[in-house]
């Protein structure tokens, strides 16, 4: 066995053995600068604010993409279902007793009240097409 083989690194020039270095396909065998100082790099990239936005943006859309899927989204389903079996009688007594809340009934009523007056129009007309349906007959 001859001595240990060594490089100097591009980044802290320390001679270092090769197992200090990462592989990879290039002609020496191994990175240019030393797993330290890649490390080292790395971290600092990734403290940078707009890398760690695009990171984070990039998860979101992966996330968002993910959930997409038809085989995640009917997975999703079977187990919101398989919750909703099993804890159904709970979530009625916890909306019944939501719904009995008196500001959640006032909140309601004005929520109808309001949506009637912005829709009227549009009711009113639906209601004259289905009239004037009926009599043509
Ligand atoms: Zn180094």
């Amino acid at each position: 066995m001859s001595e240990i083989q060594t490089a100097v690194c591009t980044k802290c020039n320390v001679d270092k053995a090769l197992d200090a270095f990462y592989p990879s396909n290039t002609k020496k065998g191994h990175t240019s600068q030393c797993k330290e100082c890649v490390r080292t790099q790395q971290a600092e990239y990734h403290a940078k604010p707009e890398v760690k936005a695009r990171m984070r943006a990039q998860q979101a859309w992966y996330h968002a993409e993910y959930y997409a899927r038809p085989e995640v989204k009917a997975r999703m389903e079977a187990q919101q279902a398989e919750w909703y079996a099993k804890n159904k009688a709970r979530i009625r007594v916890q909306q019944a007793q939501y719904n009995a809340r008196p500001e959640v009934k006032e909140r309601r009523k004005a929520y109808k009240a309001e949506w009637y007056a912005k829709n009227k129009a549009r009711i009113r007309a639906q209601r004259a097409v289905k009239r004037q349906a009926k009599q043509g007959n």
